[in-house]
């Protein structure tokens, strides 16, 4: 059978904008990947009365709520009492967590424990208590004429922890089925390129299913199967993945990871190879994803921020007459920075991005969004240019910083670097 949830956000900073509700989102995405349909995500209030209507008109459409904050000691967080109300359950005392929580404050924060926290240590009678290794409220679940009700706090690093080490193993035991996702990862299309392509197959997938999402600066599509068993749900993805394949082709970058730069992290890992960065429009953005890798001392040597022209010439030793008559930005000198960076850290793979980032032309008027992607290998070097038109700074800088991966990629899968 299959469950609906509702997550219900309780908070008057969310209403009024002081902060995102980035738990919703959290949450959402653990909920699709276990299988439970999640149909609203309300935010409520430190209101009880509103906060109550809310239960009401969720517990009579979803069979699963999940409640974030107000569970925290203040008078404003009224939580468990309004559900408690809700559901006629009441609050019971427990000593050991009540322990917990004064060790807590004694131990991790070196404060007493004001009195006030011991309302966290009083929980629905007969739930499952859910505890909060990285804070002092706990969690909770009950059952209740067929709804679920389980109550998390609203720090999101409290509230994730606790989603991984209790509620995904809660809801996992509601279902009799095994759900099972494939995350292929694409670079090179838009969404609705792709959405094109794959479009009328999708639309009549149930189980498996098949689903696009843009990510920033590529599209994921997410092969979702529900059987009893997890042998069962990856054969019935088999052909999800085949179809997709052929569909899609070498844009395809790889399936389940997580990033441009991690894959081509394995892949230089894979070769026994090193890289090396020389960046202008990036600002060293090419280097800051592949060092956010933990282990990326293996596979990459360092890199350059050539910003200004001169940096190019002094540092990377971009020939002058290059400068002159080609300009910085342009394939000419997008190839020798490759090289340069190439030779002087000694590095088997040189990459280079060299571009007019905007908002403003450069000066020398090349227009905002071209870009040129140098690749220096032991066979040769190879320039990929772009031209991304009138986008935003960020966008040329994320999109130009991923066709250096993406060059990268290609090339160490031994397709052509050139063009996508
Ligand atoms: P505490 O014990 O810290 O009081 P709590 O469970 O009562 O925790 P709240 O007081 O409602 O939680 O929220 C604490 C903080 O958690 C908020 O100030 C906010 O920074 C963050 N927070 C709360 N709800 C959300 C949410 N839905 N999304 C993102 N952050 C949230």
């Amino acid at each position: 059978m299959s469950h609906t949830a509702e997550l219900i956000a309780v908070g008057t900073e969310l209403l009024l904008g002081n902060i995102a509700n980035t738990n919703a989102q959290v949450l959402s995405q653990s909920l699709s990947a276990l299988g439970v349909n999640v149909f609203w995500h309300t935010v409520v209030g430190d209101n009880p009365q509103r906060l109550k209507e809310a239960l009401d008109i969720a517990r009579r459409r979803a069979d699963i709520l999940i409640t974030t904050g107000g569970l925290g000691p203040t008078y404003d967080d009224l939580t468990k009492q309004t559900i408690c109300e809700a559901f006629g359950k009441p609050l019971i005392l427990h000593p050991d967590i009540l322990e917990d929580i004064r060790a807590f404050y004694e131990s991790a924060l070196h404060v007493p424990m004001p009195e006030n926290n011991t309302q966290q240590a009083q929980l629905p009678e007969g739930c499952a208590v859910f505890d909060n290794p990285v804070g002092t409220a706990p969690g909770c679940a009950f059952e209740c004429g067929g709804v679920h009700v389980l109550m998390l706090p609203g720090p999101p690093h409290e509230m994730e922890t606790m989603l991984r080490r209790h509620v995904e193993p809660y809801l996992r035991r509601l279902s009799h089925e095994v759900i099972v996702s494939r995350d292929i990862m694409t670079f090179g299309m838009g969404e609705s390129s792709v959405d094109q392509l794959l479009h009328e197959k999708m639309a009549h997938m149930t189980n498996p299913s098949l689903a696009t999402y843009a990510k920033p600066f590529e599209v994921r599509l997410r092969a979702t199967a529900k059987a009893p068993t997890e042998a069962e749900a990856q054969a019935m993805l088999n052909p999800v993945w085949e179809m997709v394949r052929e569909t899609l082709g070498d844009i395809i970058y790889g399936v389940d990871i997580a990033s441009l730069a991690e894959c081509c992290h394995a892949q230089l890992l894979r070769r026994n190879m090193t890289l090396s960065t020389a960046e202008s429009c990036t600002g060293g953005l090419v280097a800051e994803k592949l060092t956010a890798i933990p282990g990326a001392s293996a596979v990459y040597r360092g890199g350059v921020v050539s910003y200004w022209t001169s940096v190019k010439a002094d540092l990377l030793h971009v020939p002058q007459d290059i400068l002159d008559q080609y300009g910085p930005v342009s394939a000419e000198c997008a190839r020798a920075m490759a090289e340069a960076v190439r030779q002087l850290t000694g590095a088997d793979l040189g990459v280079s991005v060299t571009g007019s980032a905007g908002p403003d032309p450069d000066e020398r008027g090349v227009p905002v969004g071209i870009v040129y992607i140098g690749l220096a290998t032991p066979e040769g070097t190879f320039c990929r240019p772009l031209d991304f038109g009138r986008r935003r700074r960020d966008r040329i800088q994320g999109l130009s910083a991923n066709h250096a991966f993406d060059a990268v990629r290609r090339y160490l899968q031994g397709l052509p670097v050139e063009r996508i």
